[in-house]
C-alpha cells in the first residue's frame, strides 16, 4: 500500500485522543470512534485544549492547529472506517471487548486495510486470530502521554507480514516517534523490563529496606532516573502495574514476576495512585507527600 493517509482510532480515551492528536498534526486524516458521542466530544475538546497549549508554548502555529483539528472527525459507527488505510484499536484493556470490536470492525474495512492494536498486554497473535487478516494485523504500542512520549513499540504477531510492520513503522516515524521492534512475548520490551523494577521497589518498601522517599531519591539520584519507581507507579496506576505483573507472571511462568503483596494490598484498598488521589504518595497535597 502507498503511505498511510487516513486512519481510524477506536476508543477516544487518553491513548486514543493522543494518537488522533499526533496523527492529525502529522497531516493524517483521522476518524475517531467510541461507544458514546459524549466520549467523542470530550476527546475532541481535550485535543483542542492540548493543541492550544502547544500554540501558547510556540511549538505549533495557530493555522497548523486549525488544519490538524479539521482533519479529525468522530463517529460511533464502524462504517465510518470504510476508506481507512489503517485502524488503530485503543479501547479499554479487556480481551473479550477487543475481540468483539475487531470482529465487528472487519466487515467494514477495505480488503487491503491494516489493523493495529495499542494493547499493553494482550498477545498480538491471539487478537489477530479474531480478525479476517492476521497478516495485516500488528501491535502499535504508544506511551502515555502520546504527544510527549517519543517511543512506539511495533509488535509482530506470528502471522504479521513484513509489509505491515514496515507500513506502521513508517507511520510512527511520520508521527515523530522512534520505533523499537518487539516480538509477541508478554508485556513486550519496555513493560517487561520496567515493571519488575517497580515491583522490586514495592518489595523493598514492604521489607522496610527504605521508605518511599528514600527509595525514590535513591533511584533518581543513584541511577539518574527522572522519576523514582514508586512515583512512576502512582503515575501509571497501581492497578495497571499489578495487571502487567500478573500478565508477566502467568505468561512466562517464572516466580520472579510474582507481584509484591504490598502492591496488591494498595490496589485492594483502592489506593491506585494519582488517579484516585492516593497511592504511594498522597496527591491531595502539593508536592505529593509519601505515605510510608
Ligand atoms: P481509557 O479508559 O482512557 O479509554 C478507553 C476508551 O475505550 C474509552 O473512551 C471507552 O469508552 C472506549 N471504549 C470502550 N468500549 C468500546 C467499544 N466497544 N468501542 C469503542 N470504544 C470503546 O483507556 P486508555 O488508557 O486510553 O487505554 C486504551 C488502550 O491503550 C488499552 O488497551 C491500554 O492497555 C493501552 N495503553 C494504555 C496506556 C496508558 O498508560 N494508559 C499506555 C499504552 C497503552
Amino acid at each position: 500500500m502507498a503511505d498511510i493517509a487516513r486512519i481510524g482510532v477506536i476508543g477516544a480515551g487518553q491513548m486514543g485522543n493522543g494518537i488522533a492528536h499526533v496523527a492529525a498534526q502529522a497531516g493524517i486524516t483521522v476518524v475517531m470512534l467510541d461507544v458514546a458521542q459524549a466520549a467523542l466530544d470530550k476527546a475532541q475538546a481535550t485535543i483542542a485544549k492540548n493543541m492550544d497549549r502547544q500554540v501558547q508554548k510556540g511549538t505549533l502555529q495557530a493555522a497548523d492547529r486549525d488544519a490538524a483539528l479539521a482533519r479529525i472527525s468522530a463517529s460511533t459507527d464502524h462504517a465510518a472506517f470504510g476508506d481507512c488505510d489503517l485502524v488503530i484499536e485503543a479501547a479499554t484493556e479487556n480481551e473479550a471487548l477487543k475481540t468483539k470490536i475487531l470482529a465487528a470492525l472487519c466487515p467494514h474495512l477495505r480488503a487491503d486495510a491494516l489493523i493495529a492494536t495499542n494493547t499493553s498486554s494482550i498477545p498480538i497473535t491471539r487478537l489477530a486470530a479474531a480478525t479476517d487478516r492476521p497478516g495485516r494485523f500488528v501491535g502499535m504500542h504508544f506511551f502515555n502521554p502520546v504527544p510527549l512520549m517519543k517511543l512506539v513499540e511495533v509488535i509482530r504477531g506470528l502471522a504479521t507480514e513484513d509489509a505491515t510492520v514496515q507500513a506502521v513503522a513508517g507511520l510512527a516515524t511520520r508521527m515523530g516517534k522512534t520505533v523499537a521492534y518487539a516480538a509477541d512475548y508478554p508485556a513486550f520490551i519496555v513493560n517487561r523490563i520496567l515493571l519488575p523494577m517497580i515491583n522490586e521497589a514495592c518489595f523493598a518498601l514492604q521489607e522496610g529496606v527504605g521508605d518511599v522517599a528514600s527509595i525514590d531519591t535513591g533511584m533518581k539520584l543513584g541511577c539518574n532516573h527522572p522519576m523514582g519507581p514508586l512515583e512512576l507507579a502512582d503515575f501509571i496506576g497501581l492497578d495497571t502495574c499489578l495487571s502487567v505483573l500478573e500478565v508477566l507472571h502467568q505468561g512466562l511462568g517464572d516466580p520472579k514476576y510474582r507481584p509484591s503483596p504490598l502492591l496488591r494490598k494498595y490496589v485492594e484498598a483502592g489506593w491506585l495512585g494519582r488517579k484516585t488521589g492516593r497511592g504511594f504518595y498522597d496527591h491531595s497535597v502539593s508536592p505529593p507527600k509519601p505515605t510510608r
